[in-house]
């Protein structure tokens, strides 16, 4: 895998507990992330149901819950969120940009009943409506790009706008895959911010 170096704005109005890996440590979790890749019957199966549920088609609610919860059982299998130093609470991620599609926006209306009225006129700086008191209050159904955002360092790199490591999709051939899918939707019907489709 390849490991992103990105860098996160901060706009920090809340503390969050932080501790600090030795750097020992962060290495070795660095080096662990370019042995993520799996040959893993079970897991590979996740990632290929996680697109076909998606493949040429506008998913219906139930084939997106399959694929959110192939999604994470991949992610899961994958080692992804054991190595991530993500944690609840901690949500500086929630005020970046989170494009996202008419079927996600339509599962978490489905999923809450809360109403998508979409309107371009919002902007999309600041943090995301569903973030309350610092937790994502629609977790179950949260779109696809907060599922596979997973830092690797320490959670002060995302504060205090440094290089953080990401995981990266570019090389899971599967999410490749599924982001294609996305594209193709996306193209057809757009894909906007999550401020855009929720106030
Ligand atoms: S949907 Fe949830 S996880 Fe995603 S940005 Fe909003 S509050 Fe954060």
């Amino acid at each position: 895998m390849n490991i992103n170096s990105q860098y996160r704005t901060v706009s920090p109005e809340h503390e969050i507990s932080i501790i600090e890996l030795a750097p020992s440590s962060i290495k070795r979790r660095l080096d662990s992330l370019s042995s993520l890749h799996t040959n893993d019957e079970k897991t590979l199966r996740y990632g290929k149901l996680a697109i076909n549920a998606f493949k040429g088609r506008k998913p219906s609610e139930k084939v997106m819950q399959v694929m959110y919860s192939n999604m994470d059982n991949y992610i899961k299998r994958l080692g992804v969120t054991s190595k991530s130093i993500c944690r609840k609470g901690c949500a500086q991620c929630c005020t970046q940009p989170v494009s996202m599609t008419s079927v996600e926006a339509k599962y978490i209306s489905d999923t809450y009943g809360i109403d998508a009225s979409f309107d371009s006129s919002r902007t999309s700086e600041g943090m995301c409506p569903f973030n309350k008191d610092n937790q994502c209050s629609i977790y179950s159904a949260r779109p696809i790009e907060c599922r596979l955002f997973h830092a690797f360092e320490s959670p002060v790199l995302c504060y205090e706008d440094r290089g953080q490591s990401t995981f990266s999709i570019e090389s899971e051939p599967y999410f490749s895959a599924l982001q294609r899918e996305m594209s193709e939707l996306g193209d057809r019907e757009g894909i906007f911010d999550i401020r855009h489709w929720f106030a």
